[in-house]
């Protein structure tokens, strides 16, 4: 029989996956600080490039210990105590005026889609989430409008990519490209066009990796890599816009190690060696003790046809 305190810890999401210990609370304003952080950081450069009255190098600004996207406003959701990537993205908005969130995490983003999903229909917030869709699979959202029967104005700027089982890392980045590629004209002149952001936030999960516990997707951190690159170069870089790289899933927590420091490596220029120095955790990444991760025989579900249907859907969606 459920007690009164189980009723007051069901209300509030706090039972679960994300049941209540006594540094909850710390964790959570860690979790909402360092995110606030970035986004302070990234109004600093901001505010600073209009005003020309400092000059600051352009920064990458990295939390992985952010990127808790399933934490709605009065309750805790698949453990995502608290929502950082809303509260740095409405500290985003007292400077910037367009910003672009993508959501790279095997689960749909829905608590950063419904916090944003009445206020947004001027596209002043962009999301992007790549994620895995099956029936039962969590959250439950996340579909593309055409398979709900939905179409609104607002939906123009919440961009849903469903992927079912098993997808490669080919297939990933190359669909990647083509939703950018037809939200964006990356060939024009971006300077004129009024949509560009003005800064970026990736979420990168890393629970869409082929030694996930979850088994969903059959990926290395290459799709990871690839397309924070690929947005880095075409956004970032070409624009002088900060960009935010936060964490979020990843429960092989070796290969998750493997992912991201491989991210910050490539972000910065660096080459690492392939075989994992000694140290304090060590014997985690064994049997291979090496930083690269090989691919699954897992069969791809998402042949050509399904991955054009996806591109064509969202082309229609943003008209
Ligand atoms: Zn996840």
């Amino acid at each position: 029989m459920l007690k009164l305190n189980d009723l007051f810890f069901d209300e509030y999401g706090l039972s679960y996956d994300c049941v209540l210990s006594p540094s909850t609370y710390l964790y959570s304003l860690n979790v909402a600080g360092t995110s606030l952080a970035c986004s302070n950081i990234a109004n600093l450069y901001t505010y600073s490039k209009k005003n020309q009255n400092i000059n600051i190098p352009l920064p990458i600004i990295f939390n992985f210990l952010g990127g808790w996207h399933h934490a709605q406003r009065s309750s805790a959701s698949g453990y995502c105590y608290v929502n950082d990537i809303v509260i740095c993205i409405n500290d985003l908005k007292k400077i910037h005026t367009q910003i672009l969130y993508i959501d790279l995490d095997l689960h749909h983003c829905d608590g950063v889609e419904e916090a944003f999903s009445d206020c947004n229909t001027n596209g002043t917030i962009l999301i992007i989430s790549i994620h895995h869709f099956s029936p039962g699979f969590f959250p439950g959202t996340g579909q593309l409008p055409q398979q709900i029967n939905m179409t609104n104005s607002k939906n123009k700027f919440n961009i849903n990519i469903p992927l079912k089982e098993g997808i490669c890392d080919t297939n990933y980045f190359a669909l990647f490209k083509r939703v950018i590629e037809s939200i964006y004209d990356l060939n024009g002149d971006q300077k004129s066009s009024a949509n560009l952001p003005d800064v970026i936030i990736i979420q990168c999960g890393a629970d869409v990796l082929v030694g996930d516990p979850h088994k969903v997707f059959n990926l290395t951190p290459t799709s990871i890599i690839n397309c924070v690159n690929f947005i880095n170069t075409h956004f970032c870089q070409k624009l002088n816009i900060p960009l935010i790289i936060l964490g979020g899933g990843g429960y092989n927590f070796a290969d998750t190690s493997r992912c991201w420091v491989q991210l910050v490596a490539s972000l910065s220029n660096m080459t690492l060696d392939n075989d994992i120095p000694e140290h304090t955790y060590f014997p985690l990444y064994g049997p291979s003790y090496e930083l690269s991760i090989t691919p699954g025989l897992k069969k791809d579900s998402n042949d050509q046809a399904y991955l054009n249907f996806i591109v064509n859907s969202i082309k229609e969606q943003i008209k």
